[in-house]
């Protein structure tokens, strides 16, 4: 059977058809659940389709696998049991001991905790930077011994916004690879491999699957070779052959459900985008007017320091954004207050969601260099009607303290 080439096709077009050809032999138009752990093979080694057994391929998985590369517009997909797995595998595929990674100051807590405490243990030395400041991260390089650069951008939760294009210079200048989670950013409003990247992240948990009801990750390459020259275990030399070794070699595999309600949600991802990131703008502009409110983090908004750079390099602003109530118990205030946003980690869902950073997700990083302000709210900004969403911050900002 032929498949369509998709590439040439526009971003929703690809999220609903790149790997999702129907079912050759019922016509189904949805990828099934192929709830199958093995494969019957026509004579020893007969494989049907590269079939065999479902730690190392199956094909709801691929489906998504091959949806996210197109979304991407990179070569090879691979999804896992969640982001952190997926950062887990490829950090391992990468690095060796005696190795060095850069990352953002202010980084996903978890990504910090994997890199600093169990790549620590490994002999795996970081530097946490604010690569916003180039000259910082080329300060840092420790050319030959840094083999990643990891960036987030917006960041989580200062919505920082760093030059991909740059870093990705200041990275190959060195021999590493520049790693791009693109979590907060979604393919539809960021495509990192475009700008230079070598390797895309996702906490498909957030934005790709969007209705907060199935924990994944995924890797998303171009055809970048493993730096310093290395090779797999299995000889391959290009990142994509070293990800499917240790995909299959560690099996931190995204299950076929998760993989079906994750592509599911892939297809919506640019109407659900468009919402998020018209509601986040409103939800902005009313904060940074509000007399309460001592300052919001917005890329859309024109007083955000990397506003220029994100209108640059980014297709839109998206729904994430933070702001500041000037202390902590008045942060805590609004949070509980709130009625629409519910008080809940994570973030991207189709609902609106709040927390406090200092005290939830960011509390692993309480006295380290990625401590966060202690008056820090941040919210994710659903696809709610919007005049409700407004209306219940304003309700949660009066009387405060
Ligand atoms: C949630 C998140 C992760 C981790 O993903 P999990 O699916 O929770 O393991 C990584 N990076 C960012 C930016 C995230 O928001």
């Amino acid at each position: 059977m032929t498949t369509h080439d998709w590439t040439q096709a526009g971003f929703s077009t690809r999220t609903i058809h790149a790997g999702q050809d129907p079912d050759p032999t019922t016509g189904a138009v949805v990828p099934p659940v192929y709830l199958t752990s093995t494969y019957k093979q026509d004579g020893v080694g007969g494989l049907r389709g590269g079939y065999e057994y479902s730690r190392s391929a199956n094909p709801t998985r691929t489906a998504l696998e091959t949806a996210l590369a197109s979304a991407e517009g990179g070569t090879h997909g691979f999804a896992f049991a969640s982001g952190l797995a997926a950062e887990d595998t490829l950090l391992r595929a990468v690095l060796r001991p005696g190795d060095h990674v850069i990352l953002p100051d202010d980084a996903y807590g978890g990504s910090y905790r994997l890199i600093a405490r169990v790549f620590g243990a490994w002999g795996v030395e970081h530097t946490a930077v604010d690569l916003t400041d180039l000259d910082a991260v080329a300060a840092a390089v420790r050319p030959g011994i840094t083999q990643v650069v990891w960036v987030e951008t917006p960041t989580n939760p200062l919505l920082g916004i760093s030059d991909v294009v740059a870093l990705a210079g200041v990275a190959h200048d060195a021999g590493a690879l520049l790693v791009v989670d693109n979590t907060f950013a979604t393919p539809y409003l960021q495509t990192p491999l475009a700008l230079g990247a070598d390797v895309v992240v996702h906490s498909t948990t957030k934005y790709v699957g969007g209705h907060s009801d199935v924990v994944g990750g995924a890797l998303v390459v171009g055809g970048a070779a493993l730096p310093g020259g290395r090779t797999a275990p299995d000889g391959t030399g290009d990142v994509a052959g070293a990800l499917r070794f240790h995909q299959n070699a560690s099996g931190a595999v995204a299950d076929p459900f998760a993989a079906w309600l994750t592509l599911r949600g892939l297809k919506t991802l640019a109407v659900r985008m468009d919402r998020h990131q018209a509601n986040a703008l409103a939800v902005a502009t009313f904060l940074e007017a509000h007399p309460r409110v001592t300052r919001v983090l917005y890329p859309g908004l024109p007083s955000h320091p990397g506003h220029e750079l994100a209108a640059r390099q980014m297709r839109g602003f998206g729904g994430m954004l933070s702001f500041q109530v000037g202390s902590e118990q008045a942060a805590l205030d609004v949070v509980a207050r709130a009625q629409v946003f519910t008080l809940a980690e994570s973030l991207g869902g189709v609902e609106s969601l709040i927390e406090h950073p200092g005290r939830m997700t960011h509390a692993s990083v309480a006295g380290s260099s990625l401590e966060v302000p202690a008056d820090l709210v941040r919210v994710s900004v659903g696809i709610e009607d919007v005049d409700d969403l407004v209306a219940d911050l304003a309700n949660a900002l009066e009387g405060t303290a």
